[in-house]
Order: C-alpha cells, then structure tokens, then sequence
C-alpha cells in the first residue's frame, strides 16, 4: 500500500441510469464549434476545419438534479448542452471505422462557460481554461450503455430555461460525427477508459441566471437538469 500525505481525492463519477454502479471519470475532453448553426452564433465560418479540443477537469463532472451555484468572477455564465461520450476502452491511433466499439455509453451533458473569460482569453491569445474549466461546470445526467440504447446519430438534442426552449438540434447536424472525433482524438492523446468527451453543442447558448431551472434531453440518450443557486 502507498502511504500518501494527504488523503487521496475521491474518485470523480457519474451516475448510470438504472444501476448503482457509477461511472468513474477520468478525463473530460471537450470539442469546439461541432454545430455549424453554434459555429456561425460565435461568429466563426462553420467550414469542416479539424475539430479542436478543450479539456475540464474530472472532478468538475456534477450529477442530474443538482443545485449549481452561480460561479465566481463572471457575469455571464452559459449553457451548451452536448452528446457526451463515455469511453470504455482505451486506445492511441483508433481507426474511425472502429471507434465506436471503444463506446461504453452516452449521456446528455452541459459544458457551463463563463462566455466573458473565455472571449478575454480568446481576445488575448491566452488558454481558455478559467473560462470553461471551472468548478461544477460539467453537469451530466445519468449515462446508458451502448449495448443497449446503440450508438445514436441522429435524434432531437434541446435545452430549456425556466421551461422555455433555447437550444435545439439534430444529432445529425454533427460537423465531426462521434467516430471520427474519437478518431482524431485518439492521435493526439492515447485515450484511457472513464474518459468523457463532450461533442459539442447545437444553436442557441444563452446567459442564465440565480434561479434558473435548466433542462435538456436527448432523443434516445437521456436527460439532464439542474438549477442555478
Ligand atoms: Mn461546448
């Protein structure tokens, strides 16, 4: 047994729907601008450039129904909400042809962004963590196996606020499909199983505020919601 000189920290996890067993999280991996609808709202050219990646740290992962308090040091808190990847098996180099057997299953997310640090962090060249790579901003909702629910690529994707519909998408608009963002991940970093990959978000981000109830689903996937405290 390695003695430590603090306590290890727990093990960041995720629940699964149905079971009691939960997911244990490894990394989060995040893509930019996967929606040509979101890509032009940012204000870029929705051309099939290579995906690009962020990452948020494991422990940032949140579970369906939390109370989310309203992050420090912005006034502009967003939400994104994202197919999220859950990879079961490793591997460097993954053809695309084979990615999908390194699935374990999906669940639906949301990649909170403090949207005025990271647009000063763009606006400076700087990296884009203090924007998005902050305490409690990954909340997901329960995942479910491949093996059941298959491997979705179509199926309505949607975020309401306080019961009002802000984003609204079709897993099929999908710039870089899962297999080909596993693909192209896996050359960059050997990917390891308890890795998340948050595959980008529809049309439709928003501010929200104290108070607000956020909800979203995905056709065939599943759901999550939260409140902002
Ligand atoms: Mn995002």
């Amino acid at each position: 047994m390695t003695d430590y000189v603090l306590p290890p920290p727990p093990v960041a996890s995720v629940a699964i729907a149905g079971e009691s067993a939960r997911f244990p999280v490894r990394r989060i991996f995040c893509v930019g601008r996967n929606y040509a609808a979101h890509a032009r709202e940012m204000g870029k050219d929705p051309d099939r450039e290579p995906p690009f990646f962020f990452t948020k740290p494991a422990d940032a992962i949140v579970d369906d129904g939390a109370a989310i308090p309203y992050p420090p040091e912005t006034a502009n808190l967003h939400h994104e909400i994202e197919l999220v990847v859950a990879i079961g098996a490793g591997g460097a180099d993954i053809a695309p042809a084979r990615a999908l057997d390194h699935v374990w299953g999906y669940g639906a997310g949301v990649d909170l962004t403090r949207r005025d640090l990271q647009n000063a962090a763009k606006d400076l060249g700087r990296p884009w963590d203090w924007g998005k790579a902050f305490d409690r901003s990954a909340p997901c909702g329960p995942l479910r196996r491949a093996r059941d629910i298959g491997h979705p690529s179509s199926g309505r994707i949607w975020l309401a606020v306080n019961g009002a519909v802000r984003q609204e998408g079709d897993l099929a608009e999908l710039i870089w499909p899962v297999a080909d963002v596993i693909a192209i991940a896996s050359r960059s970093m050997e990917l390891k199983p308890g890795d998340l990959i948050f595959t980008g978000t529809p049309a439709g981000v928003g501010a929200l505020a104290r108070g607000d109830r956020v909800e979203g689903a995905i056709q065939g996937v599943g759901g999550i919601s939260f409140e902002i405290a």
